[in-house]
C-alpha cells in the first residue's frame, strides 16, 4: 500500500511540474527508495587510485561513470543504482571480515573523508551505498577482545565454576569479558584463551581470529546502535549484514529476534535505511527470518552455482523455473508484504558463475537476463558482467577487476594468496566497444529493468506455454502488467496465442536472432528473452 501511495504522490508531482520529469531509474527509487539494482564491490580489487596496487574508495569514486553516468541512454555505463561495499573498516586480514575498529576506514582503502565523498558523489547520481556490517564477531585484535583476555589472564579470578562460567563475567573481570562468550568448558566452535592453561575458552565459530560477540549483552547492543548511527550519519544508506545465521548459532528464533531489533534500530535512526541479510541457508529458514521485518534476505536457494537459476539455464528447465519464481514471490509476500527479494548469481564466497555456465557467452547472458529481470533487488558481483572466472580458494574469487587488456591504469593486484587468477578474454574497455559482449548485454537488461516498475515490484504468476524450456511469467504492479519470457532451450520456439493484448517491449538475444511477436505467435530463438507489456 505504501508503494502505491508513493506512486500516486510521484505522479501528482510530475503532473504539477513540481519535480523535473525524472528518469525511469528515479521513478523506481521514488516508488520505494530501498529498491535498487545493486553492484557488490570488493574494494581492494576494483580500482586503485594511488598506484599502491590496492583498490580504494577514491578509485570507486573515479569510476562512478562506469557504474552510473546518469545518462540512461548511454551504452558506456551499467546504470546500477546501489553499491554494496564489502568491509571497509580496519582489519588485519585482506578480506576485512574481522573488524578492529567499527568507527573508521581501513587506511589501505582511504579515510572517512573519502567515504563521505564517495557517498555524496553517489547520492548526486541517485546511487545508494550500503556497507558490510560484521556483527557476529570482531577481530581477535579488537581492543574489546584484547582487554577481555587480559582481564581473564590477570589471574585474579580462579577457574571456580559458577562465578565465571558461560560468559557471565564475575566481579573481578572487566566489562569487555561480557562482550564475548567465554566459557570454562571446551566445546565445539570454541578456542582456548592463550595464557590461561586451557582453563578458559571463547566462542569462535569461524576461526580463532574471529571471536563471536555476545549479542545478548545490552552494552554490546548499545555499541551496535552507535555503530549503525555513525555510518548512517557518514552517508551510508544501509547495511549488508554478515553471517546472520551465526548470530545465535543453532537458534533461528534468536537470529530472528536480533535481526528484528537491528532492523528497528536502523530504521529508528533513518527511516528508509536498507538492510539485506546474508542468509546462507535453506528456503524455509530464509522465509522465517523475513518475520523479523528485515528488508531483504539474499536469495541463496535461487543463486550460487547449484541454485535454481544457473541449474535451470544449464538444464534448459524453463517452465519449472517459472513456477519456482511464482511460489517464491508469493511466499515472500505472505511473510512480509514489504519484503524485497535479493537474487544474485554468485558472490565473493562462490565460484564465479562464468565457470558453472561453461564460459558459454549465450548461457552467461541468459542467466543474467533471468536474475536481473526477477522482482526485487538483484546483486551483481563485480566482474560478473565481464565474465570473470575464479574458483577454489576464496582469494581466487576476489581477483583484480579487468578494466582493459591494454591499459593498466587503476589495475589492482589480486589477493596475494590467490593461487589461480585467469584473465578474461576482454576487459571493460573492449567489451564496451563490442555490442555483442556480455557487458553490453548487462547494460541492455538493466535499462529494461530500470524502465519497467512492473518488472521490479511485480506480483508473479507463472504462464504455461507447453514448452518445458520456456520460463514465462507475468509480473503485475498497480495498473501495469508485463510478461517476461525466457527460452532457456537450444531450439527456437513459437508460442501461439498466449500473448494476445501484449506488445513487445524488449527482445533480448543471448545467442543468434531476436524474439518477434506477431498476431500468430511469439517467436523466441534459442537462448533469448522477450519482455512484453500489456496494452
Ligand atoms: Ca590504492
Amino acid at each position: 500500500m505504501k508503494r502505491i501511495i508513493s506512486a500516486v504522490i510521484l505522479i501528482s508531482l510530475l503532473l504539477c511540474g513540481c519535480v523535473q520529469a525524472s528518469t525511469p531509474t528515479d521513478a523506481v527509487a521514488a516508488i520505494d527508495p530501498r529498491v535498487r539494482t545493486y553492484y557488490e564491490i570488493f574494494v581492494a580489487s576494483f580500482y586503485d587510485s594511488d598506484g599502491d596496487g590496492v583498490g580504494d574508495l577514491k578509485g570507486i569514486e573515479e569510476k562512478l561513470d562506469y557504474l552510473n553516468d546518469k545518462n540512461l541512454n548511454s551504452n558506456g555505463s551499467l546504470h546500477v543504482t546501489g553499491l554494496w561495499l564489502m568491509p571497509i573498516m580496519p582489519s588485519p586480514t585482506y578480506h576485512k571480515y574481522d573488524v578492529t575498529d567499527y568507527y573508521s576506514v581501513d587506511e589501505e582503502y582511504g579515510s572517512l573523508a573519502d567515504f563521505e565523498s564517495l557517498c555524496a558523489a553517489c547520492r548526486e547520481r541517485g546511487v545508494s551505498v550500503i556497507i558490510d556490517l560484521v556483527l557476529n564477531h570482531t577481530s581477535s585484535e579488537h581492543e574489546w577482545f584484547k582487554s577481555a583476555c587480559s582481564s581473564i589472564r590477570a589471574g585474579e579470578c580462579e577457574n571456580d565454576g559458577d562465578d565465571c562460567a558461560f560468559s557471565t563475567p564475575c566481579a573481578k573481570h572487566n566489562d569487555y569479558v561480557g562482550y564475548y562468550n567465554f566459557s570454562n568448558v571446551n566445546q565445539g566452535g570454541y578456542t582456548a584463551v592463550s595464557g590461561t592453561n586451557g582453563g578458559w575458552y571463547y566462542e569462535s565459530r569461524f576461526w580463532s581470529g574471529m571471536p563471536d560477540l555476545n549479542l545478548d549483552n545490552p552494552s554490546v547492543r548499545a555499541e551496535i546502535e552507535k555503530i549503525v548511527e555513525f555510518w548512517l550519519e557518514k552517508g551510508a544508506d544501509g547495511f549488508r549484514l554478515d553471517a546472520v545465521t551465526s548470530y545465535y548459532t543453532g537458534s533461528n528464533e534468536g537470529n530472528t529476534e536480533f535481526l528484528a531489533w537491528l532492523t528497528d534500530t536502523a530504521k529508528g535512526i533513518k527511516r528508509d535505511a536498507y538492510l539485506v541479510a546474508e542468509t546462507w541457508t535453506d528456503s524455509s529458514t530464509i522465509l522465517s527470518l523475513y518475520e523479523s521485518g528485515v528488508d531483504s534476505c539474499f536469495n541463496f536457494p535461487f543463486s550460487q552455482n547449484d541454485g535454481s537459476i544457473i541449474s535451470a539455464v544449464n538444464t534448459q528447465s524453463g517452465s519449472a523455473l517459472a513456477k519456482s519464481i511464482e511460489r517464491w514471490n508469493a511466499a515472500l509476500s505472505f511473510e512480509n508484504p514489504d519484503a524485497i527479494d535479493a537474487p544474485f548469481l554468485t558472490n565473493h564466497d562462490n565460484g564465479r558463475s562464468a565457470g558453472a555456465l561453461k564460459r558459454d557467452l549465450a548461457l552467461e547472458k541468459q542467466a543474467a537476463a533471468v536474475y536481473l529481470l526477477m522482482p526485487g533487488n538483484p546483486f551483481i558481483y563485480y566482474g560478473e558482467e565481464i565474465g570473470m572466472t575464479g574458483s577454489g580458494k576464496d582469494e581466487n574469487k576476489r581477483a583484480s577487476f579487468t578494466w582493459s587488456l591494454s591499459d593498466d591504469t587503476g589495475l589492482t593486484l589480486s589477493p596475494k594468496d590467490a593461487d589461480r587468477v585467469e584473465t578474461v578474454s576482454a576487459g571493460v574497455a573492449e567489451q564496451l566497444a563490442d555490442k555483442n559482449s556480455l557487458l553490453r548485454f548487462y547494460i541492455e537488461v538493466i535499462r529494461v529493468r530500470n524502465s519497467l516498475p512492473a518488472v521490479v515490484f511485480g506480483e508473479v504468476a507463472a504462464l504455461d506455454t507447453d514448452f518445458d524450456t520456456v520460463c514465462a511469467y507475468t509480473s503485475s504492479y498497480g495498473e501495469s502488467t508485463v510478461a517476461v519470457v525466457h527460452n532457456l532451450g537450444d531450439e527456437a520456439v513459437e508460442i501461439p496465442s498466449t500473448f494476445e493484448g501484449y506488445s513487445l517491449y524488449a527482445g533480448l538475444s543471448c545467442g543468434e536472432g531476436k524474439p518477434r511477436l506477431s498476431k500468430e505467435n511469439l517467436y523466441l530463438p534459442p537462448n533469448s528473452t522477450a519482455v512484453l507489456e500489456k496494452r
